[in-house]
């Protein structure tokens, strides 16, 4: 690097740095036209009782196709889209088609399940979250009981108390709060007792390495007891073999979530695989 830079190592400039910026800065102006130009999407991936083999819900994730970037993933624009704010009206997007979604899917015979939605910090965090989940619960008709938000555990840290107060308010209005890839966040178990969620979703990287090494099991082994203990649902996301499933059932982990089952889909995808002609179909026959 010092050779690079001419032996002045007070220089600042890497042309590598200027790429990065270019490139961040075409990302940002076209995730700024990405909804205008409909090349984001949602994707949709079941839940299972793994016990009953029961559908009980179903996760919308986003999906961005770039034109000339081709599919770009949502763990580097989500990021983008927090930082620039951006995240408001694609999170606002998001709620709204997957609550249609569901309705869509309900109106051609499909059973009501839940349908869950990712929300980011800075999102949750707006002044007009509220009002918006309820403009859009009521447009779009859905029971809210039927909503599930999963926010992470870092939104619990921030502004504590706005954010514990909004937490009442939409548990008051019949939503479900989840905790999502729970265990790899500034987790304090007093958040656990103060706020009204309902279920804990283990974060996938426990769940991949359980069966490969004892103090994965033991992380897993205790969210599953302490969220039983709470009584709060406990969920399994990234469940890619059978080994895991088995675990996780004889600890009484019902839920579950993962490619094993099935992975993200489109929604015409979904309703063919778990639509009402499949509606007997179990996950594993
Ligand atoms: P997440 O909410 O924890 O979602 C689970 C991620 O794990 C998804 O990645 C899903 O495709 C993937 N996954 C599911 N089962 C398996 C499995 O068995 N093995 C493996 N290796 N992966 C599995 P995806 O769709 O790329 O989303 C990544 C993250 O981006 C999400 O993690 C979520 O934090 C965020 N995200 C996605 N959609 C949205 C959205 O609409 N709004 C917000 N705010 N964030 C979103
Ligand atoms: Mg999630
Ligand atoms: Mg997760
Ligand atoms: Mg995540």
């Amino acid at each position: 690097r010092c050779k690079e830079a001419g032996g002045n190592q007070f220089q600042f400039y890497h042309p590598e740095m200027e790429t990065e910026m270019m490139e961040r800065m075409k990302l940002e102006t076209a995730l700024f036209k990405a909804l205008e130009y409909e090349e984001m999407d949602l994707h949709y991936q079941p839940q299972f009782n793994m016990k009953t083999k029961e559908l009980i819900g179903i996760e919308a994730l986003i999906r961005w196709d770039h034109p000339s970037y081709g599919r770009l993933s949502p763990d580097l624009f989500i990021s983008l889209a927090e930082e620039t704010g951006l995240i408001i009206p694609i999170g606002e997007w998001v709620l709204r088609k997957a609550c249609r979604q569901m309705q869509e899917w309900m109106a051609s015979g499909m059973k009501p399940v839940t349908i869950a939605v990712n929300i980011s910090p800075r999102h949750f965090s707006h002044a007009s979250f509220i009002e918006n989940i309820q403009v859009i619960l009521a447009e779009e008709k859905i029971d809210p009981g039927q909503v599930e938000l999963e926010l992470t555990e870092n939104l619990l840290m921030h502004n504590n108390d706005k954010n514990a107060e909004k937490m009442e308010v939409l548990r008051d209005m019949g939503l479900d709060l989840a905790i999502d890839d729970f265990g790899t966040g500034y987790s304090s178990l007093r958040y656990l007792k103060d706020f009204p969620v309902s279920l804990l979703k283990i974060d996938r990287s426990f769940i991949d390495s359980m069966n490969k090494d004892a103090k994965s099991a033991a992380i897993t082994k205790s969210i599953i007891t302490m969220a039983q203990n709470l009584e709060l649902k406990v969920m399994a996301e990234g469940i890619e073999t059978e080994e895991q499933m088995e675990a996780l059932l004889e600890q009484d982990c019902f839920y579950g979530q993962g490619y094993l089952f099935s992975k993200p889909m489109p929604a015409e995808e979904l309703f063919n695989t778990y639509g009402p002609v499949e509606a007997k179909r179990r996950v594993s026959e």
